[in-house]
């Protein structure tokens, strides 16, 4: 990625392990039962959430994720957080 990042791209990319090969962001912080990463999140209205690092990515990096979307890696790694690499799916 050669854009500058805002601080909070910033922050959650710092929590990933980018790999050279696949060129995925692997999530080292906390992961869901489902192996999911996870992080907790404050809201526009400043109440604090926990939502998948996934979704964290795509929010900062690309667009909010829209009501009745999940965000699903399209290189099948479910700790993976490359905003390249995400994907909407319907729920
Ligand atoms: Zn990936």
């Amino acid at each position: 990625m050669t854009q500058e990042m805002t601080v909070k791209q910033k922050r959650l990319f710092d929590m990933t392990q980018p790999l050279d090969d696949s060129g995925c962001w692997i999530w080292q912080g906390q992961v869901s039962n489902s192996g999911y990463g996870r992080i907790m999140v404050s809201d526009t209205d400043n109440t604090v959430k926990m939502v998948s690092a996934q979704a964290a990515s795509y929010q900062q990096f690309i667009a909010e994720v829209p009501d009745g979307y999940l965000v699903k890696q399209s290189c099948g790694s479910r700790l993976c957080i490359n905003p390249q690499h995400l994907m909407l799916l319907k729920i």
